[in-house]
């Protein structure tokens, strides 16, 4: 009788540590943050399409005014890592990601995705592979939104959103994975370059704003489609560490 009273608490106490192990594993299932604010802009004199291009080359001619303190320091600026987003900070992320495109997004957008695509798979730092990946594995979402300017934002328009969203689950099973967008402001076609898609795929795997007009993460579009060295230092530091 002592013998089947003590199995009977043997099974109580099992039962009971299940599941408080359960209720830890799942309660620490969660998203760091959520920081999809990172945005590309373009000067604009007016919000008319053909006032991007002239646009364009007031900011080259406001750049060139300080050209000669930047290639001063040029050889510290090689050596300067493009900044990494906060929240991807001492994480430990695998370099594949599988990415997947939004139903509604456009041809157009979706070919100045590919092309980003390329420019990164090309640094042989990350892995960019279609498909939809599972959970723990890191993923990308390419979308488009609209979003129109109003008066008060008069001078610049929108041209895309991206960043990385950091899934951590601690203790048993444990893993890291960045299940990131990158998306495209449909409401101006100047949106739909690879200039654009480049700058919001780096914010997707983890860069963050560089004061270089040279880098692809300068906040404003130079229509800059090649990493730097600062960049490629940058995307080593996340995935190389
Ligand atoms: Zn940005």
């Amino acid at each position: 009788m002592k013998a089947i009273k003590g199995l009977l608490w043997a099974i109580v106490w099992a039962v009971v540590l299940l599941a408080g192990l359960y209720i830890f594993t799942t309660s620490d299932f969660k998203a760091l943050s959520d920081k999809l604010t990172n945005e590309v802009a373009q000067w604009t004199a007016g919000v008319a399409p053909e006032a991007t291009s002239s646009a364009a080359s007031q900011a080259n001619s406001a750049s060139s005014t300080s050209s000669s303190v930047a290639t001063s320091s040029s050889s510290a600026a090689t050596t300067t890592a493009t900044p990494i987003e906060p929240n991807v900070q001492g994480k430990t992320l695998a370099n594949t990601y599988y990415y997947q495109f939004d139903d509604d997004v456009p041809a157009a957008a979706r070919q100045a995705f590919t092309q980003a695509i390329a420019v990164y798979n090309q640094t042989g730092i990350v892995k960019l592979v279609a498909g939809t990946g599972d959970s723990e594995e890191n993923k990308i979402t390419f979308s488009i939104y609209h979003k129109t300017m109003t008066a008060a934002e008069r001078g610049t328009i929108e041209l895309g959103h991206g960043g990385p969203n950091i899934i951590q689950r601690i203790g048993w099973g444990a893993y890291t994975a960045n299940h990131a967008s990158a998306s495209l402001n449909a409401t101006y076609t100047a949106s739909f370059r690879k200039s654009v898609a480049v700058h919001e795929l780096g914010h997707a795997l983890g860069l963050d704003h560089s004061d270089s007009q040279d880098s692809v993460m300068y906040p404003v579009d130079q229509d800059k489609t090649s990493l730097t060295a600062a960049d490629i230092a940058g995307l080593k530091s996340i995935y190389e560490n």
